[in-house]
């Protein structure tokens, strides 16, 4: 299929100042949208300014919530290149959540070509300054113009993108996490190892809750039990506990992260011994109180490595590593960011120039 590209006449002013941008606020002048209907399958992919869209104020994502999408990053390299980090990747999973939301399957392949061409054709507005990049915001939704309730017919497949400031101006610091036990993010054989909107609308009161306690993110739970770890806001969540990593394992109901799957191979690599297996709240609790609870940190695209120097449970805080950022975390922190900005080669194959 040919991608057709249509240029943006009036193009907005570059942000000179990287450290005004914040996070996916400003948008770069193009986008890419593609149509999809049930007779035509996917057609039309085409690159256009980027602005809104309009859609019937029966569509199904507006009611049923049909959509997916994906989060990655292209990083400006000391070198000038642009290059991406385990894009393949993204595109599989947005694939798996498309399968659980009946939303039609992407060609991976296609999609990344198209992502390369969007990006060469507003490569000015990737950033170069410390930390920043280009946030790229794949997503694909669900879009007949009827109120019944079934599979969709129609779809369009949409990539943004979004010029991006360091997420830590001042630093990499401990964020403090409040352990959510009222509110679920997802159960089993829900849609929480899907990346869809929904887990988002769902999880925005346990959020706002904690936020107005002073906590930067919620612990999840599971949702049967109450009783194991799963991930953090928009994050996956590790513990070193007495020299081993311990993470929560993907059981269907913990969003199967690409920052996560990295820092355990770059663990592994290093001869830590990492464990993926349930972890519950009190094996949490007696580590802290036996003082083996040595590190706590997230991992996400947004973040890449966030320490956790704060866990609140049931309104007791307990301190993690004196609340300071701790060996492995700043380790896996310093070669993720270094690999993914290509200031260091990269022997895993996981980066990917765009050209
Ligand atoms: C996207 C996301 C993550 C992190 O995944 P990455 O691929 O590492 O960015 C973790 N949890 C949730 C709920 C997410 O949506």
């Amino acid at each position: 299929m040919d991608i057709s590209i249509t240029r943006n006449q009036s193009p907005k002013a570059k942000p000179t100042d990287a450290s005004q941008l914040g996070f996916g606020k400003v948008f770069t002048d193009h986008m890419f949208l593609m149509d999809y209907d049930r007779a035509n399958g996917w057609h039309d992919a085409r690159i256009v300014p980027y602005g809104d869209i309009s859609i019937s104020p029966a569509s199904t994502v507006l009611h049923y919530g049909a959509e997916v999408f994906e989060g990655l990053k292209a990083y400006r390299r000391p070198d000038g290149e642009i290059q991406l980090f385990r894009p393949r990747d993204n595109f599989a999973r947005m694939n798996d959540s498309a399968e659980r939301l009946c939303l039609p399957e992407l060609d991976g392949e296609f999609c990344l070509k198209a992502l390369k061409m969007l990006i060469n054709l507003d490569r000015d507005w990737v950033p170069s300054a410390e930390g920043a990049s280009l946030y790229i915001r794949p997503f694909l939704f669900g879009n007949d113009p009827f109120l019944g309730v079934h599979t969709v017919n129609r779809c369009v497949f949409c990539i943004i993108l979004s010029p991006s400031g360091s997420y830590y101006k001042e630093g990499v610091n401990p964020v403090r996490i409040m352990i959510e036990t009222r509110d679920v993010r997802a159960v089993r054989g829900g849609t929480g190892y899907a990346k869809c909107g929904g887990n988002y609308a769902a999880s925005m009161r346990a959020g706002e809750k904690a936020e107005q306690k002073g906590y930067a993110q919620v612990l999840w739970l599971d949702g049967v039990e109450r009783k194991y770890v799963e991930e953090v806001g928009s994050m996956n969540v590790m513990f070193k506990i007495s020299g081993v990593v311990v993470t929560p394992k993907l059981t269907g109901s913990v969003l199967p992260g690409i920052t996560r799957r990295s820092c355990i191979a770059l663990l592994k690599n290093w001869g830590l011994p990492v464990e993926e297996r349930l972890l519950s709240v009190d094996e949490l609790k007696q580590a802290v109180q036996e003082g083996t609870l040595e590190e706590a940190w997230g991992t996400g695209t947004a973040a890449v490595v966030s320490p956790i120097g704060e866990l609140c449970v049931e309104d007791v805080p307990y301190i993690v590593n004196g609340g300071r950022i701790g060996p492995v975390t700043q380790k896996l922190y310093d070669e993720l960011t270094s690999i993914q900005w290509g200031k260091k080669p990269d022997e895993f194959g996981w980066t990917e120039l765009v050209k």
